[in-house]
């Protein structure tokens, strides 16, 4: 039976009209992206002189019968969408029917395919002129094989800037086909030489070691999220290794490589705090929507892509890059490190910071004695003393005091309540309510007292600005693990609250604040780190100082 239906003209005028073959790299994309349509899960490509003299691409998957073949090189012929109700739940990569005709028209093509149940054939083009079909022998699948392109059309070769230019790209292309496709087994052949490959396991580590090397592999941090109908996930490559261009900040929709200012944006965002200015990081995200929610056809090589809720989206991606960063390094942020690039390491915190200077820990405080000096870029308290500078960051530091301050509060529960005069309507959903309800008993040992759906008390020391991220944090580990886990209760909701409810980077603070936030970061049990694991303060001696303008050499 025939598969390829030639689309009606009105619907061929829906869709964006394209140039779909305007240099070798973008031919090599098309017939990949056939492939994978094709349900193929091995691919081999093959590329010779950049492309202009052989690009071939053999794949395993359907197949055509003779009658497809001949179609597959008219315009507008495609199999994947017939009306305009399949346009609004496109899954396949291509649906213009326009790649094949376009490269037919420009090289010489052979296409050679078999069915699972047809015999093979080959159907030859030239320049755009149908030359002969015969039978072929081959195993299931397609091999397209494109030679001498723009033979027939030389004003063409201006596009191709340089070979190496061009060969950079193709291996783009091939790394973006290869992400997005973990499950497809690739190889990239350049000049007869195995350039690339990936094995198909559907193993990220395994992918991101094959296209990146193993050092981008080794920690690589994911997560998987679930959002209003949208599952996100994330590779992330650790912060450690980051690169000078957003190229490699890959996003995927089902599937399709995508450009997305915003989504990209939200990325750098999320690991803000990990890398250092105008550095990028190497992340691979995955998001997989109703296609009916797209709008793929905005930019003809569909690139581009319209999606609902852009900015929650973006929120989210970023929020959730930042949680698992933070969960899974302990490092110090690259941009320290980067800015002086240290020869023995020794700026990392811990070890230039003050266990040397307290070598009585009784009498000498944590944090010396220092002047204040002023602030850095609104967020970095700038100190000094006869030892050197000190940068604390205000917005770490205020953490670590709120943190230790819920901690001890929260690890002796006391029996006082605090009885609201006016009742509190925290911001809950009904499931939350249902939550709370079927554990009020065991909220009363913690003083939290509740009426239908409004909180009538609550512990003495929860400032009322921090009942809902208190009530938050308590439905989410009632709903996970069905108790009250005090000691996991305790650091989540110690670090949850002290992170929410500290002085965001950029608040203005009085000096009498600063002197409060100095005096309180002294009484810490751990002043020297966020309770997410970043440094509070940062200390550069005199001797560092020198060294970075060469006074000295070390
Ligand atoms: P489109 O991909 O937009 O449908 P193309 O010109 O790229 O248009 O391909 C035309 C048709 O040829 C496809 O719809 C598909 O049915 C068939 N085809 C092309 N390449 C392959 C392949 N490798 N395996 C099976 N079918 C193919
Ligand atoms: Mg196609």
């Amino acid at each position: 039976m025939t598969k390829i239906l030639k689309m009606d003209e009105r619907l061929a005028n829906m869709i964006a009209a394209g140039e779909v073959v305007e240099r070798p790299s973008s031919i090599v994309k098309e017939l990949v992206e056939n492939a994978i349509d094709a349900d193929a899960n091995v691919i081999r490509i093959e590329i010779f002189d950049v492309g202009m003299t052989k690009i071939q691409v053999t794949d395993n998957g359907s197949g055509m019968n003779l009658e497809d073949a001949l179609l597959a090189f008219e315009r507008h012929a495609t199999s994947k969408i017939k009306t305009e109700y399949d346009l609004s739940r496109i899954h396949t990569l291509g649906f213009r029917g326009e790649a094949l005709a376009a490269i037919q028209a420009v090289a010489k093509v052979t296409l050679k395919t078999k069915t699972e149940t047809d015999d093979g054939v080959q159907v030859i083009y030239h320049g755009g002129h149908f030359v002969n079909h015969e039978k072929a022998t081959l195993n299931r699948g397609t091999v397209v094989i494109v030679e001498d392109l723009f033979y027939n059309t030389p004003a063409r070769f201006k596009y191709i800037k340089s070979e190496q230019a061009e060969k950079n790209q193709i291996i783009d292309i091939f790394d973006r086909l290869a992400l997005a496709n973990p499950a497809v087994r690739f190889q990239l052949w350049i000049d007869g030489k195995l350039t690339k490959e990936t094995f198909g396991q559907n193993d990220f580590q395994q992918l991101i070691d094959q296209i990146y090397g193993t050092s981008f592999a080794k920690d690589l941090i994911t997560f998987k999220e679930r959002m209003q109908n949208i599952d996100i996930e994330g590779y992330l490559v650790s912060p450690k290794i980051s690169r000078t261009r957003k190229k490699d900040i890959s996003l995927f929709v089902n599937q399709r490589y995508i450009r997305n200012y915003r989504l990209t944006q939200a990325v750098i965002d999320g690991y803000h705090s990990f890398l250092m200015v105008n550095k990028y990081p190497i992340a691979v995200i995955h998001l997989t929507i109703d296609p009916q929610l797209l709008d793929v056809n905005v930019h003809p090589q569909k690139l581009e892509i319209k999606l609902m809720n852009e900015s929650l989206l973006a929120f989210q991606i970023e929020q959730e890059i930042k949680r698992a960063l933070e969960q899974k390094t302990h490092a110090i942020p690259e941009r320290f490190q980067d800015i002086y690039r240290p020869k023995e390491e020794q700026y990392v915190v811990q070890q230039f910071l003050f266990e040397s200077e307290a070598e009585s820990p009784e009498t000498s405080p944590k944090i010396p004695d220092m002047e204040f000096i002023g602030i850095f870029s609104g967020t970095y308290l700038l100190f000094q003393n006869e030892k050197g500078l000190y940068f604390i960051d205000q917005h770490a530091a205020e953490e670590r005091i709120r943190y230790e301050y819920y901690y001890e509060k929260l690890g002796q529960p006391q029996k006082s309540q605090r009885h609201l005069l006016i009742p509190y309507h925290p911001e809950l959903t009904k499931m939350d309510w249902l939550i709370i309800h079927k554990h009020e008993e065991q909220l009363k040992e913690y003083q939290f007292a509740f009426k239908n759906e409004q909180l009538i008390g609550c512990p003495v020391w929860l400032r009322e600005t921090e009942i809902d991220i208190a009530l938050q944090d308590i439905v989410e580990q009632l709903s996970e693990t069905n108790t009250i886990d005090l000691a996991k209760l305790r650091d989540a909701l110690a670090k949850d609250i002290s992170c929410k409810s500290s002085i965001r980077a950029n608040h203005r603070i009085s000096l009498l604040e600063i002197q409060q936030l100095v005096k309180d970061l002294r009484a810490c049990k751990n002043p020297y780190t966020c309770p997410h694991g970043r440094p509070t303060i940062i200390k550069l001696s005199h001797y560092d100082v020198e060294r970075m303008f060469k006074r000295v050499v070390s």
